[in-house]
């Protein structure tokens, strides 16, 4: 995409980097400015294998709506911070073994919304919707939210590599409103950048983690497992694979599809997904 005006979609800045466009670019989208290139490039020179974070958390939430649609009898998704569309999203991974789950996607870039109500809206159980998911309310009284997700029913709560773009101290009571709002038997799939408090994978961190505070994102915090379990309050979490304590994972080394054939790179163990119950 050029940034020439006239090729720009209505609401959308150029001249501002998008955690949106970015993350879509790591992951091979196209739709991304100079001034997101510009932030791509640094955190390129800095940490070559950083795609391998973006490439690790959008694996985790692929196969965690897998996990949730095929293990469990939930059919509602609400799916926070949900990036421009890519290959396989929320409704096509869940959908596939339960046609008739719901999904509603709500995020407040221009771009996503843009073609997510051009791509997402592929059937009656899609919707897509706007609203700053760091303010708990707009989301939970949306409108659109509440019209086609029913909160006396369990559902999944999805806020994939969304918290760690909070600034502040105040993540975890972003988290514990949502989690208040869910019925007994909902789900949360959560990620977020991780510093491992290994010296080497806390340098790999706060690498990117400097770029992304300091520079015009503005915000980009690796927080510690405590810090992480901080935000997950009262959930019954679930075993990432065969081999683990119920608990957080590095997000590539939750339920792989299979034996890992190359070492994790330093990058791809500085984010961590886990999934949790509502008891
Ligand atoms: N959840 C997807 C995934 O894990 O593949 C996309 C993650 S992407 C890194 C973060 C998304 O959160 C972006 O689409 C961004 O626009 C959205 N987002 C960030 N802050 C937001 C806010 N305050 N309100 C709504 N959406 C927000």
């Amino acid at each position: 995409m050029t940034s020439s005006p006239s090729q720009v979609p209505v609401g959308v800045d150029p001249t501002r980097p998008s955690i949106a466009r970015i993350y879509d670019g790591f992951l091979g989208g196209k739709d991304h400015y100079e001034v997101d290139r510009a932030v791509m490039q640094k955190i390129n020179a800095a940490v070559p294998e950083a795609v391998d974070i973006a490439r690790g958390n959008r694996g985790f939430l692929n196969r965690a709506c897998r996990f949730l649609a095929t293990q469990t009898p939930v059919t509602q998704y609400l799916d926070c911070g949900s990036g421009l569309p890519t290959a396989e999203n929320t409704h096509q991974i869940v959908q596939r073994a339960k046609p008739e789950a719901t999904v509603v996607y709500v995020d407040n870039d221009p771009v996503v919304l843009a073609h997510g109500r051009a791509l997402l809206e592929e059937n009656e159980f899609v919707h897509m919707t706007e609203a700053d998911i760091f303010e708990p309310p707009q989301v939970l009284n949306n409108e659109v939210v509440r019209r086609h997700l029913d909160f006396s029913e369990p559902l999944v709560l999805l806020h994939v590599g969304t918290l760690h773009h909070f600034e502040g101290d105040g993540a975890a009571d972003v988290m514990r409103e949502y989690i208040d709002a869910l019925p007994s038997g909902s789900y949360v799939v959560f990620s977020h950048f991780f510093d491992p408090g290994v010296p080497e994978l806390t340098a790999v961190a706060k690498r990117i983690e400097d770029i992304l505070v300091h520079g015009p994102m503005g915000a980009g915090r690796f927080r510690t497992r405590d810090e992480i379990l901080a935000m997950l309050p009262g959930l019954e979490l679930i075993k990432p694979n065969a081999l683990s304590e119920p608990g957080l994972a590095v997000c590539d080394e939750w339920w792989p599809d299979g034996p890992r054939l190359t070492p994790l790179s330093d990058a791809a163990q500085c984010i961590v997904g886990v999934v949790g119950r509502k008891p």
